[in-house]
């Protein structure tokens, strides 16, 4: 089942990346171009009240370098980090924006814009993205996994972003072994603490203080990144890429899951370390070598083709469909 779009009238949407460091918002047209962006700090230790001016801001600003009125959009979209209830929009743990707990994040945006907002997790709407505008048009049952800072995952059912009561998967955390390293969420052996990045740069400096030769060692450990580790290992580096087939293998576990749980016929693979080909090589292989073959004959593993986009045109999509992630 494939939902049309509802009648837009010619009208624009306006998609908001919502960060715990910027706020992204792009002014796009129904059919996916990108008539502006803006950047404006998300201000997250300010409390809501400024963010929500940001926000407005940013909207209003990608508006107006679209060349746009304010009556020329018919909705803004947006994709925010943490827990939340999204059609009511109220937040539950938001990290980052930890003073909005127990606030509604529609009665703040209603204070300073005029528009109406369809918000999902953010994670959800990359991946709505990705169904919308992307690799997933034709996808019945699609999963997007995001590698950053945590894991995120969304899920994409016949053309509807996943919820449970209130919350999408958090994929992130499922739990790929026993006794593993501890998790931000309070678990231990979650996904997230394998393959999140600090999870990947701890492996790398864990090998240097065994000994381990790498010309990586020339960097500052303190500030080293996963696109540090991956552009030494496409300079052939052994050691950075064993970090990322290591980090593969076990991202590959958690693809496996998603893949016996929602019998996908695509998998999206985001975020920055996501693009690395020795990380994805990895993951592909454990991926379809764990899980039911069955289930993995029917699905493509891809990486995103939107990439840091997926965000603003998922949520820009959002709008479109006056759906909430
Ligand atoms: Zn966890």
């Amino acid at each position: 089942m494939i939902l049309p779009i509802r009648n837009t009238d010619g009208g624009y949407a306006v998609g908001i990346d919502l960060g715990g460091t910027t706020v992204t918002a792009s002014a796009v047209s129904h059919d996916g171009n990108i008539l502006s962006r803006i950047e404006y700090p998300s201000l997250a230790k300010e409390g809501m009240e400024a963010t929500c001016r940001q926000i407005a801001d940013a909207a209003d600003k990608a508006v107006k370098d679209a060349g746009l009125r304010k009556r020329d959009v018919i909705a803004c979209g947006m994709g925010t980090p943490g827990v939340f209830d999204a059609p009511t929009g109220e937040m539950y743990f938001v990290p980052n924006f930890r003073e909005w707990d127990g606030k509604n994040l529609y009665e703040a945006l209603a204070a300073h814009s005029p528009y109406k907002y369809y918000i999902g997790n953010d994670v959800n709407a990359a991946a709505f993205g990705e169904y919308f505008y992307g690799a997933g048009k034709e996808s019945r049952a699609m999963v997007m996994f995001t590698m950053g800072t945590g894991i995120g995952s969304g899920v994409i059912i016949d053309g509807k972003p996943l919820r449970g009561v209130f919350a999408s998967p958090e994929m992130g955390h499922i739990v790929i072994s026993e006794n593993g390293p501890k998790c931000v969420c309070g678990a231990r052996g979650c996904l997230e603490a394998f393959c999140g990045r600090d999870a990947i740069t701890a492996r790398c400096r864990e090998k240097l203080e065994a000994g381990r030769a790498s010309a990586v060692s020339e960097l500052d450990m303190d500030r080293l990144t996963p696109r540090d580790i991956d552009i030494y290992a496409e300079r052939g580096d052994e050691l950075c890429l064993e970090v990322l087939r290591e980090t593969g293998y076990y991202m590959g576990l958690g693809v496996a899951n998603a893949i016996n749980i929602f019998n996908p016929d695509l998998i999206v693979i985001g975020g920055g370390v996501g693009q690395s080909e020795t990380l994805f090589e990895a993951l592909k292989k454990t991926a379809f070598e764990t899980a039911i073959p069955s289930l993995s004959e029917k699905c493509s593993l891809i990486q995103s083709p939107l990439d840091n986009m997926a965000g603003v045109m998922g949520a820009a999509g959002l709008a479109y469909r006056g759906e909430y992630a």
